[in-house]
């Protein structure tokens, strides 16, 4: 297949000062989680997105210094030579199909503790980054920059940069935004200084021009300079001469670096979860940039639809199509633009399950993508699998996301697959939960695998077919994977922080009685130690409907775990727009049909609250009483030549999708073979040898 005409100007090359982007594909830095300690798994990672098309292909945060140390958080350094060749790794991977490689060199200025390095955050004014979470908060206030600090970061940014171009990188960065040093410096909040460096914006964007002039001298002609920065705060703000303060920062920036990164300030709008914010949604903020500058623009807003990309190029929006999450959720969407073949991009769902990881520290992991970070230490391609040596007929049980992802990869690697769901039709939980307020891009899991496996003659899908034991029996497959799914609970939570008990009432609901149309009359309590987007969504879903519903969590926020999302802030706002009244820190102990009594989870002193109905989104567990009868009937099973009953998703362990579609992978890979004992390549940091001899010699 060829490209759509109308797509071939995402296809042209584009120069980026000196170099030049073989197309308009740009995947914008953003975290992997990998850092320097992975750096074989990290190059395998960026690789496969060079591999699949995208024309740059940018680090994560990339620490200049160690007082710009974020730990616990993963981030990347470019200190010393080791790190030189760890990237190197990197920048050769991507490098061997035809993409420039860009590193995102970075000062975390007061927002980073420095809990390693233990130096003092430096920062304009001793302003420091507040967090109202408690994982990001930190109690070192920053050391307000002299002159000496300032010309050594400007050293150490200069001399990352010339390690960047000994690694073989071809787009170095100056990072202005989200709250890191050269974003402190343009915003008077951080900024109170009465030298050069501050007051008007012409000053203010003094330290930052200068970052940017380190960065070209170090840098030469061999290197692209860009200059990210975020313009949500500054275009808010009104200018003198010019409609905002973004507006002037740009004119007085326009010359200066080879391209300009545009974004937001703060990452739940910059990197916003579809539950809140459609694609594009930064346009608004940065849609006059290229009318003041005559340098290339990139930008993101969750872009799958080649209709928007080309849309925000012909409307001179941006100049790159910038994307993180849609080169994660697909790291082969530009070839698949390229080939005419855009039915088959997996597009991103907005669940930010990848920002996640970062937030816990390990490599990315992705909903849509469950080879993501898997390409290097399984060697787990995005698009290829291994086809079988011999064709099996497996049966399949549950079409929901665990159950589609394994059939689609079993029937990609050539055997005969038969998915079976007791539903109308395939999809599992998610059939109920697009349904929900701000879900319905999530069904784009459902849609994705539905989509591939009409292209698949070796699948065969039977909707409404519930099955139990003797029929698995009678159709005699040569293996068996259940995909259940799980069930909620009217589990309640104890003071030990641990499920505990049952509450049976018949006014008492689960998520399940929702989702199977059965609604809760009058007002209703939502008890949710889930804590996960459930309890949340389904208030607001509730409240959309006219019941009248309160919200009650032992945790300290409502759907606590969505801090790790970006989605915490808009949880919050979503139920104060609804008038929600929020309970935290309390328990649940008993309803009698009229009344609610909660007790603090701290003290255990009580409380009341009047309502008709209780609605517990609390723990899950699996649906097994299929794999229960199976196991019973082990003889029968062999009789037929059923060589396997396997578990994966939610029947295996209740979680969120995106442990789902990974499991339902990761036994279509491994299906048959023997479970080894390593279950996969581990990395190692690069560490120099030469070194390590002087220390060993030091010690003698
Ligand atoms: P997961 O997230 O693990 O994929 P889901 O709960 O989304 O799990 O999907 C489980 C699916 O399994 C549901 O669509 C349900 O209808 C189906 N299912 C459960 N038990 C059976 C059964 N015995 N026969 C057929 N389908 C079943
Ligand atoms: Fe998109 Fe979710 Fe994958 Fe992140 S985890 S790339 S948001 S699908």
């Amino acid at each position: 297949m060829t490209c759509n005409p109308r797509y071939e100007i995402l296809f042209e090359p584009m120069r980026i000062g000196p170099v030049t982007a073989p197309n308009r594909f740009y995947q914008v830095p953003h975290a992997s989680g990998m850092t320097n300690a992975l750096p074989r798994v990290r190059a395998a990672f960026r690789e496969a997105k060079a591999e699949g098309g995208w024309g740059v292909i940018c680090t994560g945060a990339c620490s200049i210094d160690p007082s710009s140390d974020d730990t616990p958080l993963p981030f990347a350094t470019l200190w010393d030579d080791n790190d030189i060749r760890a990237h190197a790794l990197m920048t050769e991977a991507v490098h061997r199909h035809g993409a420039l490689a860009g590193v995102e060199l970075w000062h975390g200025g007061a927002s980073v503790m420095n809990r390693t390095s233990r130096l003092p955050p430096l920062s304009p004014s001793g302003i420091p980054w507040m967090a109202t979470h408690v994982g990001f908060m930190g109690n070192l206030r920053p050391k307000t920059m002299d002159k000496a600090d300032m010309k050594e970061v400007l050293r150490c940014q200069a001399e990352a940069a010339r390690k960047a171009r000994t690694a073989g990188f071809d787009v170095v960065y100056v990072y202005a935004g989200m709250g890191y040093l050269g974003y402190e410096f343009l915003l008077p909040e951080y900024n109170h200084r009465t030298d050069e460096y501050g007051g008007p914006i012409e000053n203010r964007v003094r330290f930052v021009r200068e970052m940017i002039e380190v960065t070209r001298d170090a840098v030469g002609k061999d290197c692209g300079v860009a200059l990210r920065v975020s313009l949500e705060e500054l275009r808010g703000r009104p200018g003198r001469n010019q409609p905002s303060e973004a507006h002037e920062l740009i004119e007085l920036l326009a010359d200066l670096p080879d391209l300009f990164d545009v974004k937001m300030d703060s990452s739940p709008t910059d990197c916003s979860a579809s539950r809140f914010t459609g694609e594009g949604s930064h346009e608004p903020v940065i849609d006059f940039v290229k009318s003041l500058t005559k340098k290339p623009v990139v930008g993101v807003g969750r872009f799958t639809s080649p209709d928007t990309m080309v849309s925000q190029i012909r409307r001179g929006v941006l100049d790159f199509i910038g994307g993180a999450r849609p080169s994660i959720a697909d790291p082969f969407l530009p070839a698949k633009i390229r080939e005419g073949r855009e039915a088959e991009i997996r597009e991103c769902i907005g669940c930010n399950i990848c920002i996640s990881s970062w937030h816990d520290g390990v490599p990315v992991r992705c909903t849509q993508n469950p080879t993501a970070g898997e390409e290097w230490r399984r060697g787990w391609h995005p698009e290829r699998v291994e086809r079988a040596d011999t064709p099996e007929r497996i049966l399949i049980v549950g079409g929901g996301p665990a159950g589609l992802e394994c059939a689609l990869t079993l029937g990609q690697r050539g055997h005969e697959v038969t998915l079976a769901d007791g539903s109308r039709g395939f999809g599992g939980r998610l059939t109920f939960e697009k349904t929900l307020p701000g879900l319905s891009a999530w069904n784009r899991v459902v849609d994705y695998r539905l989509g591939r496996l009409g292209d698949i003659s070796n699948v065969s899908l039977y909707p409404e077919s519930f099955l139990g034991a003797d029929e698995i029996i009678d159709l005699a497959p040569d293996r068996v994977v259940l995909a259940t799914g799980a069930r909620w609970t009217n589990m309640l939570y104890s003071s030990l922080e641990i499920p505990v008990g049952r509450l049976d009432h018949a006014e008492v609901f689960t998520p399940d009685d929702i989702a199977a149309g059965r609604l809760p009359q009058g007002p209703t309590l939502v008890f949710d130690f889930d804590n996960y987007y459930m309890g949340g969504v389904l208030t607001e879903h509730l409240a959309a409907q006219g019941v009248p519903v309160s919200y009650v969590t032992p945790a300290g926020q409502a759907s606590a775990w969505t801090i790790m999302t970006n989605e915490l802030p808009l949880v919050h706002r979503a139920l104060a727009y609804r008038n929600v009244p929020v309970t935290t820190l309390h328990l649940l102990k008993s309803f009698d049909g009229e009344t609610a009594t909660l007790a603090h989870l701290f003290t255990g002193w009580e409380s009341r609250i009047a309502c008709r109905s209780v609605l517990i989104v609390g723990l899950r567990l699996p649906r097994s009483e299929l794999f229960e009868a199976l196991t019973e009937r082990a003889d029968a099973l062999a009789a037929v030549g059923i060589r396997s009953v396997d578990r994966i998703g939610d029947t295996l362990a209740p979680g969120a999708i995106v442990h789902a579609v990974h499991s339902g992978h990761k036994l279509a890979r491994e299906i048959g073979t023997k479970v080894r004992w390593q279950p996969y390549r581990r990395d190692t940091p690069i560490v120099d040898a030469v070194a390590d001899f002087d220390m060993r010699t030091a010690a003698e």
